[in-house]
């Protein structure tokens, strides 16, 4: 039997009336996660409201149960207990959450290795690839039935966070789930099709003014940092969304020789969401972790404040002093 989750399985028992939430810019993990434990919930007759902030990512607006997602809290009165998944800050959550009167009991379900530890109760696992995962175990401990509509969940909340089951974090685990996941009858083709082939065209407009603003930082040792930017001017030209962005990052990274990608996303007049994306050898939460960020090694964030220039100084004087100068001593 799986303990780690004896705890949890008490609240629900306990429980009618629950809460899931999770981060503010929602990626796969966070959507797929939280609609997963709030299906399954729902499932066995528990009221559940299931709250993002931010709104729903157009390429995951799919999902099963993404219609029932609220964005404010106002008047949502007292829950018996909270599901956070994917959260490492109780801040992450968002302003309306931190404002809620009644979350009753926190119960923090999360892999990232930067969680704090905010919950009631913390099921915490920094070696699942995604909180996906550990909604699946939660779900199988709990004796709850894996519907189709869960499994596309949870396996679109798999799929992100291993990058496609790219990343060092596609464990045996993660394939094993994933196949457990398509033999209920999840089409991993149509769940990439509705992901990556439905992009809207002023994304590739937005791409095509990214490019250009790449530079290679070279550093001692042959290696170097790609640096990727989008303004808020170009936001406008394309007439994109933030979110159009998400996934730049990448052909920062993916250049030989590259180390560290970085996407610096202008998201208000000089303040920049930072992504950073490495390939193992610097441990990217750390660098993020002293800018009040956090994230996993190979994929973290942060958000700054200042000029672009100022910015790429700032987080340029971090990585050099941290990570390649405690390889050299
Ligand atoms: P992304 O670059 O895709 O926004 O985020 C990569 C990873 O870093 C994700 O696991 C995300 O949750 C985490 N992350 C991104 N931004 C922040 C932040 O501002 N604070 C913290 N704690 N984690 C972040
Ligand atoms: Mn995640």
């Amino acid at each position: 039997m799986d303990k780690r989750f004896d705890k949890v399985i008490k609240e629900i028992n306990r429980g009618k009336k629950f809460l899931a939430v999770s981060h503010v810019s929602p990626e796969g993990d966070a959507i797929g996660s939280l609609l997963g434990i709030t299906l399954a919930l729902r499932s066995i007759g528990k009221d559940v409201t299931a709250y993002l902030e931010d709104p729903v990512p157009k390429m995951f607006d799919f999902l099963p149960g993404a219609e029932t997602i609220v964005h404010t809290l106002d008047g949502a009165g007292a829950f018996d207990a909270t599901f956070a998944v994917d959260c490492g800050q109780k801040e992450r959550l968002g302003k309306g959450f931190i404002a809620l009167k009644g979350p009753g009991s926190i119960i923090n379900i999360d892999h990232h290795a930067t969680n704090d530890r905010f919950g009631d109760v913390n099921v915490i696992e920094p070696d699942a690839s995604a909180a996906g995962e550990l909604v699946y175990d939660l779900i199988k401990a709990a004796s709850i039935n894996m519907t189709l509509d869960i499994a596309t969940n949870l396996y679109v909340a798999i799929h992100t966070d291993t990058g496609s089951f790219r990343y060092s974090s596609a464990t045996a685990d993660a394939f094993m789930k994933a196949g457990e996941l398509v033999r209920i009858g999840v089409s991993p083709w149509e769940i990439s099709r509705r992901i990556y082939e439905n992009y809207p065209a002023r994304k590739y407009v937005l791409l095509g003014m990214v490019l250009p603003t790449l530079d290679i930082i070279n550093l001692d040792g042959g290696k170097s940092i790609a640096i990727l930017a989008v303004t808020l001017e170009m936001f406008r030209k394309a007439g994109a969304e933030k979110d159009l962005a998400d996934g730049f990052v990448n052909y920062a990274r993916g250049i030989e020789g590259v180390e560290v990608g970085m996407l610096l996303r202008e998201i208000s007049a000089n303040e920049y969401k930072v992504s950073m994306r490495s390939k193992g050898g610097v441990d990217v939460a750390e660098v993020t972790g002293y800018f009040g960020g956090g994230g996993h090694r190979n994929a973290a964030g942060c958000t700054l404040k200042g000029s672009l220039e100022d910015v790429k100084a700032r987080i340029m004087g971090v990585i050099k002093e941290k990570t390649f100068a405690t390889e050299k001593a």
